[in-house]
Parts: structure tokens; C-alpha cells; sequence
């Protein structure tokens, strides 16, 4: 989180993506002047994974700089559909309010995941 780009949100998110081998990549939400070229913590997390040869993982913990546990976006879980199970875990946590945290599983979220044929 404290290496998000921000600048006009100003909202920091980080994220940290565990492997089935028991790594850890780490992703911070990228932002940009077009908006719509943002990227989200969960997908940086998931493109440093992909492009160091990890394909597979149990686990994501999302942390904001908000008051509130933040939720992935519908595109992140989408992202994370294509490479994890339904039972992916997926925690989120407001940095500076300890109370707000939640775990999901990824089908809780993301029920009907798109998938070709
Ligand atoms: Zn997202």
C-alpha cells in the first residue's frame, strides 16, 4: 500500500498474493491520468505473479487506506477467476481501522465467473 500511485484518488490500496507453493507477490494500485488506464492492486499482485511463473493460488489480502475493508472491483475477481479455484480466499482490511476486515471466498463474490466455451 505504501507503494500505490495515487495521486488522484488518493486512496493507497496494496495487495498480497500467495502462491500454492507459499510465495508472496506483492501489487499497489496504479493510477493514471486517464483514468480508465488505473490499474488495481489485485491485478499487479496477479501480473508480477503470472510474469515470475506462478499460475496458482489460495489466497489475496487487499488492504486500503480507507476507513472501510475495500472490495475488489469486478474486473480484479474476474482476473483472479481465470487462475484460482472457487474457494480462493480472499481478505480485506482497512489499514487504519483494525475492525473493518472481512475474509470471502471467491465464488461468494464472483459466482458466475465468465469462462469461454
Ligand atoms: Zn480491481
Amino acid at each position: 500500500m505504501r507503494r500505490s500511485y495515487a495521486p488522484y484518488s488518493r486512496f493507497c490500496v496494496g495487495a498480497a498474493l500467495l502462491t500454492r507453493e507459499g510465495r508472496i507477490f506483492q501489487g499497489c494500485n496504479v493510477e493514471n491520468a486517464s483514468y480508465g488506464l488505473t490499474l488495481c492492486a489485485e491485478r499487479t499482485a496477479l501480473g508480477a505473479a503470472v510474469a515470475a511463473g506462478h499460475r496458482r493460488f489460495t489466497a489475496i489480502a487487499v488492504v486500503s487506506s480507507g476507513q472501510t475493508a475495500p472490495m475488489p472491483c469486478g474486473a480484479c475477481l474476474q482476473a483472479l477467476a481465470e487462475f484460482c479455484r472457487p474457494d480462493f480466499v480472499i481478505v480485506t482490511a482497512a489499514a487504519r481501522n483494525p475492525a473493518a476486515m472481512a475474509i470471502y471466498p471467491l465464488k461468494d463474490l464472483l459466482p458466475r465467473a465468465f469462462r469461454l466455451g
